[in-house]
């Protein structure tokens, strides 16, 4: 079988986006499932939707487009702000979109009356993160002029928390989102639908709050896929955290010492840490590097240990037993080795039907497999 590879199990993203939404369910909550990391994978997003998500949201216009043209039927929306030179694509592909600048929502405008088209706008607050997002205090001018703009649809609010500088969503910063969704509906009459209070990292606050007030929506990845929440990266009960894996191949496997010799200055990746010298090891390397993934987001199978990675060689301590040349290890991603392992052209990628490792009723994605 190609080696590198990401083994992606359709059945366990389905089950841990259908036990997410049932939760959110009960407290009124619905999901968007987010397909950025698997770069809208025609398969996952069946898997998503067979779950129950109400909609797909990807940060790619070209992720939405490969969804269209495989045919899956859904809300799309492109949670990245649009870029203005890509208006009429975003129109085109796309049902709604996240904005903050009414320079790109008046060229929407102009490009959904050119397509007799209404296009949707959630617009993004910004509550303290500091990515994107319209500072409080300016929202209700925003809203007075999007209401304005012909063959535009407001549909929300929203705000994206803990990915730039890892603000927590807490009882302050959702309630504050809840309140301005008031104001604008008091001032405006009701015109917000959608409270989408953030990501993978609200569940934490969401599953334990007794009132969510005016959030209603979620856009969710990260914990559909690894099962894990991002603020602490632990993992969320009755959740897979291995739906995803990566397998690398060993290409030496030799008895050496643990401390490198001769004069040490700089790696081909910066400074070296000096290494303990733990007597003779045994070292294997596995053909995966940073053209590959994040190797500092790979965790080894228990008893293995990464001392190191450069370009394309990845060296493990195997601890007691030796590996062979040629054989397999298969490594959990976290987020960002998931992303590079994803969109990097070397890995092949192999989706699984199937309900346990066990069940390997494999369909291979033709487009993508190496
Ligand atoms: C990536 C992204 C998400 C999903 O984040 P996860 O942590 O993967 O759940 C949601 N909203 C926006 C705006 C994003 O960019």
């Amino acid at each position: 079988m190609t080696t590198p590879r990401l083994e992606i199990d359709l059945a366990k993203i389905q089950h841990n986006a259908h036990v997410l939404v049932s939760l959110l369910g009960t407290q009124g909550i619905s999901v968007w499932g987010v397909t950025k990391a698997m770069m809208g994978l025609p398969g996952i997003a069946k898997a998503l939707l067979a779950a129950g998500v109400s909609g797909l949201a990807d940060s790619r216009i070209e992720n939405i487009q490969t969804m269209r043209l495989a045919s899956v039927t859904a809300d799309m929306m492109l949670i990245r702000s649009p870029m203005i030179s890509q208006a009429d694509l975003v129109v085109g592909a796309a049902d709604v979109s996240l904005n903050t600048e009414l320079d790109v929502i008046s060229e929407l405008s102009k490009a959904a009356c050119a397509m007799r088209r209404t296009h949707g706008i959630l617009l993004m607050v910004e509550l303290g993160d500091l990515r994107e997002g319209i500072m409080p205090a300016d929202l209700e001018s925003v809203v007075r002029q999007v209401l304005l703009f012909p063959n535009i649809a407001l549909k929300g609010i929203g705000t994206n928390l803990a990915c730039r500088c890892g603000v927590v969503p807490d009882a302050e910063n959702m309630g504050e989102l809840s309140n301005l969704a008031d104001a604008i509906d008091a001032t405006f009459g009701p015109v917000l639908s959608v409270v989408s209070g953030g990501n993978s990292s609200n569940l934490n606050w969401v599953l334990g709050a007794a009132d969510t007030g005016r959030i209603n929506n979620l856009r969710l990845g990260e914990s559909i896929l690894l099962g894990c929440e991002p603020l602490h990266r632990q993992a969320i009960e009755g959740l897979y955290t291995d739906a995803i894996t990566l397998v690398g191949e060993v290409i030496e496997s030799k008895t050496k010492p643990s401390r490198p010799w001769g004069e040490v200055a700089e790696s081909a990746f910066g400074a070296v840490g000096p290494q303990a010298d733990t007597g003779s090891i045994s070292q294997a390397i596995i053909a995966l590097g940073h053209m590959d993934t994040d190797p500092d987001g790979l965790t080894p199978p228990t008893g293995m240990k990464i001392l190191g990675s450069s370009s394309d060689h990845l060296i493990v301590d195997s601890g007691g037993n030796r590996l062979s040349v040629g054989a397999e290890v298969a490594f959990q991603l976290n987020y960002s080795a998931l992303i590079r392992a994803m969109v990097s052209p070397f890995i092949a990628k192999r989706i699984e039907q199937g309900r346990s490792d066990q069940d390997f009723s494999a369909l291979q994605s033709p487009g993508l497999v190496a």
